[in-house]
């Protein structure tokens, strides 16, 4: 039933791992919104480029040209994923989403006059940093969890000429709702304001449309990790508009930022090595455009539909449990493959637990750096830090997350849902 089957393309998917009865088993990663498992590629171009290891934009040896060459032309790949053929348009590397959206947070706003309009469905790390340099303003989300997108508009003309930003998550990292960035690129163009697009769980999951199909749709800013695309840690992008890193002293200053640097006077090298500072990690980047290259190998599209296929058939099993109350919208076709539920009468530990012990499946419990968004969805006050279980003892909010990616199965899912059904019965034959 499966859609492709391209395990052989990731590292480490079929390690054997003891279960309950002392037998080997596969291990089954569902927890791949927090990070996916390396494309094997990845390891061999490391390998030849050892050969040539050296610093980048610092030597003048034959490897340090290597080096440094592979870097910069790296920057065109990362925008030829995204179709981007436009000068406007840099790559910036960090080492994260977080980190890019930090310093996106320290070149877009100017003091805490200036307004930033972001959601309750953000992560923290698209919330705390623009709290840091400005006010934010909060579009509120419906009792499903979507995004009341009529409040851009609204709020945009409360704080008229005040508002710098406006910032979203591409897709939710706890109900995978996908939304309409450049219905909000449109608002935001229109009250002179940048858009910022967390595409973390987005750029993953399918082929993204930075530009739009008109000016006032552009993305000006996208932001993503590649541990969550199949490369290792440490690496991560701003896809954006050149020109706005002009005003501030970037985020991370020092070595490689510069051209001129006197004791009383700094010229700024332009980005992206404004906002580059330190030797960079070609090694993480080459990595990143690995598995750009692999993922257009296996298709976009058919990562997508894979996904699609495998959140559809996890979504209609699970729901057939009666103990489980799901925390998104199962008619909702356009999500990414992230889902949340609980178990009625259970801690969201306690199953992550039983999986992780007993049936060697790996998932997510709790918040997921969440926390507003999951309170909301639970039903309990943003000031509730803790809730009572059936026992009257207490415990953190949470739920548990499931999320797929193209290398799972639909068998795999069929030794979940035999997993939950045992670890309800388990519970209930203890009670
Ligand atoms: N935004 C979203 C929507 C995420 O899911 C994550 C990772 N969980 C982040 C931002 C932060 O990514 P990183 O940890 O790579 O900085």
């Amino acid at each position: 039933k499966d859609i492709i089957n391209c395990r052989d393309t990731i590292v480490g998917i079929d390690t054997l791992v003891k279960n309950i009865y002392g037998e080997d088993t596969k291990y089954i990663n569902f927890d791949n919104a927090a990070t996916t498992p390396p494309f094997k590629n990845i390891f061999d171009e490391l390998e030849k480029y050892m050969n040539y290891y050296a610093s980048v934009g610092r030597g003048v040896g034959y490897k340090s040209k290597i080096s440094s060459d592979l870097y910069n032309k790296s920057r065109q790949r990362v925008k030829k994923f995204f179709d981007i053929n436009d000068e406007r348009y840099t790559v910036i590397y960090s080492m994260n989403t977080t980190q890019s959206i930090n310093i996106l947070a320290n070149a877009l706003v100017k003091s805490k006059k200036d307004i930033v309009i972001s959601t309750r469905m953000e992560h923290h790390s698209n919330d705390l940093p623009w709290r840091k340099y400005a006010t934010v303003k909060y579009v509120e989300v419906d009792e499903k969890g979507k995004l009341k997108v009529e409040q851009f508009e609204k709020l945009c003309k409360k704080y008229l000429g005040k508002v710098k930003v406006v910032t979203v998550t591409g897709a939710s990292n706890v109900t995978g709702y996908i939304n309409d960035v450049h219905y909000i690129a449109k608002i935001a163009h229109k009250y002179n304001a940048v858009i910022v697009v967390d595409g973390a769980q987005l750029v993953p999951h399918k082929k993204i449309n930075i530009l739009g199909s008109c000016k006032e749709e552009e993305i000006d800013f996208m932001v993503f990790s590649a541990h969550k695309m199949y490369a290792p840690f440490g690496t991560g992008v701003i896809v954006g508009k050149i020109d706005r890193f002009n005003e501030k002293y970037p985020f991370i200053s020092g070595g490689g930022t510069v051209d001129i640097v006197g004791h009383d006077r700094v010229f700024w090298l332009k980005a992206p090595k404004k906002e580059e500072g330190g030797t960079p990690n070609v090694a993480g980047v080459l990595s990143l455009i690995t598995a750009m290259d692999d993922m257009e190998n296996i298709g976009l599209d058919k990562i997508e539909l894979q996904e699609n296929l495998l959140k559809d058939y996890f979504t209609e099993k699970i729901m057939k449990i009666p103990e489980v109350t799901l925390y998104y919208d199962p008619d909702d076709k356009k999500r990414v493959s992230v889902c949340c539920f609980n178990i009625k009468g259970h801690r969201h530990q306690e199953l992550a637990e039983y999986l992780g012990n007993k049936e060697c499946i790996g998932i997510r419990t709790g918040c997921f750096c969440a926390q507003p968004y999951v309170k909301k969805l639970l039903g309990i006050k943003d000031s509730d830090t803790f809730i009572f279980a059936s026992d009257k003892s207490l415990y953190t909010p949470g739920m548990i997350r499931v999320s797929f990616a193209f290398y799972n199965t639909v068998e795999e899912i069929d030794y979940f849902i035999e997993a939950v059904k045992r670890f309800i019965k388990i519970t209930a034959d203890k009670k």
